[in-house]
């Protein structure tokens, strides 16, 4: 690695849960792409409670390169952002860089994302120039994202990319948030003054599968709906006004028809197509309901966010800290 100044300027942030058939490529692929940058960096592995040989393979790593590799290795799964988070908190870097395990994200095109952060990006999304994943994996992140973008107003072209640079003023503000569950490129588009995005290679899934099912696409979108907006409670708000104006209608017809046409008994088919529906809708209105009060839930519980069992890194002994750390929602707060 060849250094200038002693600051460093970039931080790579790599998630890992279950990747033990492709870490070795991403090794491969990666340090080389760095040490070609020719800058100051450190790679901050962090893995997510992986029940696989990825947390033995990351110490090997960190034998390997210590004076660039930090690992930071979670008690439990605590999920992909969470993971990142955990690693931000700890990055050192001038910028910040994230990137999947699994190669989807060619470590080459980091060049790319720090060229757009020097030239005074804070916050740069990127965007897969040709998709690899199947048509119907595409088809529901463009719905998806049609609606979420008219209700949080965030726009992120492509959501399911996690090759993303945030300079250290983002993730500090990032850092400084203590939501349960949260989307890290979304908060760093909130919190960014000149974001900007770029195109990028996709690649195939390299090695493993895939974890996210099109459940936890939904569910991802779902969060950021009601983590970034109170929209979907609105809609509700709405749909009760609009279905309380049409019942008013609807009963002053009945009261003109009653004395014009008299007794009717007639259509209790309808009568009960209509009250399904709008059971119906009541349902999903209690459900959308339940997704905020969950969230409240969740943050007043004040749980750790994620449990650090170990932190690798040179300098500092090969376990840092106490054996078990948890990093409470209040860190980093002042
Ligand atoms: N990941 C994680 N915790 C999880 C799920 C995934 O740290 O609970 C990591 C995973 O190892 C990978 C990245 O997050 O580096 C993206 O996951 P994946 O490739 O499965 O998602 P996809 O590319 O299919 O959206
Ligand atoms: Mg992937």
């Amino acid at each position: 690695m060849s250094t200038s100044g002693s600051e460093i300027r970039l931080s790579v942030v790599i998630p890992v849960f279950n990747e033990e058939p492709g870490l070795g490529q991403l090794f491969e692929r990666l340090y080389a792409a760095l040490d070609a940058l020719r800058i100051r960096y450190e790679v901050i592995f962090v893995d997510d409670g992986s029940s696989d040989r990825s947390p033995a393979i990351l110490r090997d790593q960190f034998a390997r390169r210590p004076d660039v590799t930090r690992v930071i290795l979670l008690a439990h799964n605590a999920g992909q952002h969470m993971a990142i988070m955990a690693a931000f908190t700890r990055s050192r870097g001038t910028y910040v860089v994230t990137l999947d395990a699994d190669l989807q994200n060619p470590p080459e095109e980091i060049s790319r994302v720090l060229a757009a952060l020097d030239e005074g990006a804070d916050y740069v999304g990127t965007v897969r120039r040709r998709r690899r994943d199947i048509w119907w994996r595409r088809k529901a992140s463009q719905f998806l994202n049609r609606v979420r973008e008219k209700t949080t107003r965030i726009y992120i072209t492509d959501q399911g990319c996690m090759l993303r640079g945030y300079h250290r003023t983002v993730v500090e503000a990032i850092r400084r948030c203590n939501e349960v569950s949260t989307y890290i490129p979304a908060l760093g588009y909130v919190f960014a003054q000149r974001p900007v995005e770029i195109d990028v290679d996709h690649a195939e899934r390299l090695a493993g599968e895939s974890k996210y099912s099109l459940y936890r696409l939904v569910r991802l979108n779902f969060d950021l709906m009601t983590g970034f907006s109170v929209a979907p409670l609105q809609v509700f708000s709405m749909a009760g006004l609009l279905t309380a104006i049409a019942s008013l209608g609807f009963v002053v017809l009945l009261a003109v028809r009653r004395l014009v046409v008299g007794a009717e008994v007639e259509g209790v088919f309808t009568l009960f197509a209509v009250a399904f529906f709008l059971i119906g809708v009541l349902l999903l209105g209690l459900g959308v309901l339940g997704e905020y009060i969950g969230r409240i839930y969740e943050q007043v519980r004040q749980r750790p966010r994620y449990t650090i069992a170990a932190v690798l890194e040179d300098g500092g002994g090969m376990e840092s800290g106490p054996p078990i750390e948890c990093a409470h929602r209040r860190e980093g707060a002042e």
